[in-house]
């Protein structure tokens, strides 16, 4: 597997080489590199849990000072937990590992994505099941190890930023939780990751990978408590295929983080 690893790391450094200069660069030259970004910028729309503090940047310094030359600087604060992000296990599990300690190779794994957004267009409390899992395996092959299993409920990837289609309300603070609907995994589908399948982590595009009604975020205790990773809020997962990617999941670097923002992208086959 190191070996796979490295020579993964080689094509990724070929790529962003041969990447031209960011004011050339556009969406689809980036997919045409075999790069798919899979993050949502940070800004005043992005979405955090209801309860959650917010992304704010505020400008330190703009302009052309009394020394004659420009100089730019923001500063910026948020909830770890918001927008394209990594869970860690702490998040769920108090014994379970801060980002900090997460080595950078554990977060890079084969992308397999399950296709259920005709089930979730259907019934927005949708959860993926056991059977999804097993009907992708029939189709392609069975879960490669150290893979991130992505559910593909289509709610994200058609609707974000809107607060009212992603969470189900555009309401904010405590009065808002009763109001989330979006999909998510079922605690069995988890379990099944966890003990029949080698799996680095989950991931989705919705706010969590427990459904917007979950009262006991049961399968997040199921995946942190399993030391694995979650990453909600994933972009792009229309122009991911099903199978043969690759994906790099990297978040900031927090000591202590309990999750963190991440530049999430994949290396498609
Ligand atoms: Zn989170």
């Amino acid at each position: 597997m190191g070996a796979i690893i490295r020579i993964m790391l080689t094509i990724l450094c070929f790529l962003i080489l041969s990447i031209p200069s960011p004011a050339q660069v556009s969406h689809a030259e980036d997919i045409s590199c075999r790069i798919l970004d899979m993050t949502y910028p940070f800004d005043e729309e992005t979405i955090y849990w209801p309860t959650a503090e917010p992304w704010k940047l505020a400008k330190v310094s703009w302009a052309v000072g009394d020394g004659g030359w420009w100089y730019a600087s923001n500063n910026y604060s948020a909830s770890e937990h918001g927008g394209t992000h990594a869970d860690a296990p702490i998040h769920f599990a108090e014994k379970g590992r801060t980002i900090d300690k997460i080595r950078l190779k554990e977060w890079i794994g084969p992308a397999v994505k399950i296709d259920v957004t005709e089930k979730c267009a259907k019934n927005r409390d949708y959860l993926l099941s056991v059977d999804d899992i097993k009907g992708w395996e029939k189709q392609y092959e069975k879960i490669p190890d150290r893979a991130w299993v992505i559910m593909y409920t289509g709610i994200g990837t058609r609707f974000y930023p809107d607060r009212k289609e992603v969470l189900g309300t555009d309401k904010k603070g405590k009065e808002a939780l009763p109001y989330l609907r979006f999909p998510g995994f079922s605690p069995e589908a988890a379990t099944f990751l966890i003990k029949e399948r080698a799996i680095t982590g989950i991931a989705l595009d919705t706010p969590s990978i427990d459904f917007g009604k979950s009262k006991d975020f049961k399968v997040h205790q199921i995946i942190c408590g399993a030391g694995k990773f979650a990453v909600e809020n994933i972009a792009n997962l229309d122009k991911l295929p099903p199978a043969g990617a690759t994906l790099y999941v990297i978040p900031m670097l927090i000591k202590d983080g309990t999750g963190s923002p991440a530049r999430i992208f994949s290396v498609l086959p």
